[in-house]
């Protein structure tokens, strides 16, 4: 009982100043998405392993706040999911993206795909195929070269609407991705049922890969599974030789990660996509 006593004494300065803390960040955050200044978008390849070819690119949003510095998404990006700020943001690097990656493609005049994460916060609280629709049509970008990627969780906790909104995707030409796979909760059931394109394992599993058979099996599971449901397999996280080629050979078609390239900003994204063309 004492020590109980104590340890709410000594936690409670701490929890507020962490709620302190986090309100700042909010704030800071509202402010920031008035006029976007202080964001920009990266761009990781995502290569076709066998053959090395850069297939497409995920794009990550990046707030570089003037009184904090960089800002990681992980931070903030729950945030922005409490407060309806995730909305306004997802829709910008929606945008953003379609926007760059449509003069990247057509400068290189090379049809290229990229893949952007939507927040369960996005399907819950917009028209979300009205929302992608209004992006394509101001932007002239190809729904066929569009792939959203959403999360396990996000369709298990509203799974009738998700699969409404993610058939009327489909029927758009947007191709979807199945987002950091094997951490959420959806059995083989679910997944049949959803209209996916593409699954990403997640790069928990492939840390370990050459170290701990257990997630060397559990890959090699998930990559016969997608094969048996026609799905193509990114492998997140590939960050050595040894990955890539445990990847390979298990029949994993597509890799992302620092073996390959961190995300880029666009303008150095263009000399990485030239430097590839010439290899
Ligand atoms: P994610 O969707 O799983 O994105 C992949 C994350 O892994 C990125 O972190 C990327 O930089 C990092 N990564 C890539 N290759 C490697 C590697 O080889 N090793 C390691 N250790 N990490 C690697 P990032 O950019 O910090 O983003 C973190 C998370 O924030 C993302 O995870 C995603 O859930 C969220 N996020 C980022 N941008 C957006 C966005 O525009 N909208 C939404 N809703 N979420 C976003
Ligand atoms: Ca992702
Ligand atoms: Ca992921
Ligand atoms: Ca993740």
């Amino acid at each position: 009982k004492e020590s109980g006593r104590n340890t709410y004494h000594f936690f409670t300065p701490e929890l507020d100043a962490k709620a302190q803390a986090k309100r700042a960040i909010e704030r800071d955050l509202r402010k920031a998405v008035q006029s976007f200044d202080e964001f920009h978008v990266v761009y990781q390849p995502i290569v076709d392993i066998k053959t090395g070819q850069m297939k497409s690119a995920e794009a990550l949003v990046r707030w570089h706040s003037a009184e904090r510095g960089l800002v990681s998404p992980e931070q903030f990006i729950p945030l922005a999911e409490r407060n309806h700020l995730i909305m306004p943001i997802g829709e910008w690097v929606l945008e953003t993206a379609c926007r760059e990656i449509q003069d990247w493609s057509r400068q290189s005049q090379t049809p290229f795909r990229v893949s952007i994460n939507l927040s369960s916060r996005q399907f819950r609280e917009q028209n979300l195929p009205d929302v992608v629709k209004g992006v394509l049509d101001r932007t002239g970008f190809d729904p066929n070269q569009l792939s959203l990627e959403i999360t396990e969780t996000l369709m298990m906790e509203n799974l009738d609407e998700a699969l409404v909104m993610l058939h009327e995707l489909k029927k758009m030409g947007v191709r979807l991705s199945i987002d950091d796979f094997g951490t959420g909760y959806s059995s083989l059931n679910y997944l049949k049922r959803f209209p996916l394109d593409t699954l990403k394992i997640d790069r928990m599993f492939v840390r370990d890969v050459t170290s701990n058979p257990e997630d060397a099996a559990m890959v090699a599971a998930i990559l016969t599974m997608a094969q048996s449901l026609n799905l193509e397999v990114v492998g997140e996280g590939i960050e050595t030789l040894e990955h890539n080629n445990f990847l390979r050979e298990k029949g994993c078609q597509l890799g992302q990660g620092y073996y390959y390239s961190r995300p880029l900003r666009i303008e150095e994204f263009n000399l990485f996509a030239e430097k590839r063309e010439l290899e």
